[in-house]
């Protein structure tokens, strides 16, 4: 029965399609029933060859199936196309999760934070100041003669200014001025912070330092207070004994001036190359603050006691993590930074 075999057509097609779940195999199917050579197109071209009273039952048959192939075509293909793919889209919640990039600390902000963590456990307050200065608070103040080298364009940057000559701080300790002019003693106070040299840049020297500096003012202080809390900040910094040794030298805000060394903190003093087989490293400069400072602050003469110290925050870090050229630091370089 024709009638029978165009519903058997139909039924067939609509079964293959619902299996289906790619476009391009659903575009095979149509062109199999209704392409050029599809099962139906052949019926349908076969019409003109049959009875005109078949044709009248056939005909309206065959027609609609093929609109109703278009049809179910059409919508299969847009199901299709709006089908998520389960497979592709699940999250599989075994998977590693992405890596989350965590910052790290430059190596003189930890040393920074190391440092003021140990002066702060014995009672020293932390003050900062301006990194570009005056004359007067940068060197004046501090007993600086006027033909001292450290005022010379070699050594400092001077900054133009309309009122005056302005310059990057060489060092912190203009703020043992500033500081003073508001407090009275007796004190403890440490200074972190940057400082500039103009000088050619090596292995060993660069422009942007880092400093720190202590000062403790009062009516009895004197060297030994001075050794005692080097000694422990020391200790406390490295982790182990250190000891300390004094060599004299000058310095135009101190009287008497030293240099201050550390026992070496690889071999503790008995000979290693890390300190050229001397047992100690030199750190920095430490001393009696010269009574002129106290009178630039507005102290009377002789009435105050007091010691100042300081050294570069680079050559600590430098000491800490085993780094050999000061460079690094200011480098901007993300690989040196992440090793610490
Ligand atoms: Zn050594």
């Amino acid at each position: 029965m024709p009638e029978k075999e165009i519903k058997d057509i139909g039924n067939s097609f609509f079964e293959e399609i619902s299996k289906l779940s790619d476009e391009r195999a659903l575009y095979a199917v149509k062109v199999k029933y209704v392409g050029r050579n599809g099962i139906l197109t052949k019926i349908l071209k076969n019409l003109k060859n049959i009875s005109s009273e078949q044709r009248k039952l056939i005909g309206p048959l065959a027609n609609n199936l093929r609109q109703e192939i278009e049809n179910a075509f059409e919508k299969r293909k847009k199901e299709l196309s709006e089908q998520i793919d389960w497979e592709k889209e699940k999250l599989d919640v075994t998977l590693p999760g992405k890596k989350v990039e965590i910052g790290r600390l430059h190596p003189i902000t930890s040393v920074y934070r190391e440092i003021e963590k140990i002066f702060s456990s014995m009672g020293f307050e932390i003050v900062e100041g301006p990194e570009l200065e005056t004359d007067w608070y940068n060197f004046t103040s501090l007993n600086f003669p006027f033909d001292h080298p450290a005022r010379d364009m070699q050594d400092t940057f001077w900054v133009k200014s309309p009122k005056e000559k302005m310059v990057l701080r060489t060092h912190t300790s203009p703020v043992q001025v500033r500081y003073m002019e508001k407090r009275k003693p007796p004190f403890r106070i440490i200074v972190p912070g940057r400082v500039y040299r103009n000088e050619a840049t090596d292995a060993a020297h660069e422009h942007t330092l880092h400093q720190f500096e202590a000062l403790v003012v009062g009516n009895d202080i004197n060297v030994g207070n001075f050794k005692h809390i080097a000694k422990q900040f020391f200790s406390a910094f490295f982790g182990k004994n250190i000891d300390i040794r004094l060599r004299p030298s000058f310095f135009p805000f101190t009287e008497p001036s030293f240099e201050f060394d550390i026992s070496c903190t690889v071999c503790g003093g008995k000979k290693c190359p890390s300190c050229k087989n001397a047992g100690w490293l030199e750190i920095g400069g430490a001393g009696m603050v010269n009574q002129n400072v106290f009178v630039s602050a507005g102290y009377p003469r002789n009435k105050y006691q007091g010691f100042a110290w300081g050294f570069g925050i680079e050559r600590l870090a430098m000491m800490k993590y085993k780094i050999d050229d000061i460079r690094w630091f200011e480098s901007g370089d993300l690989r040196f930074i992440k090793q610490f």
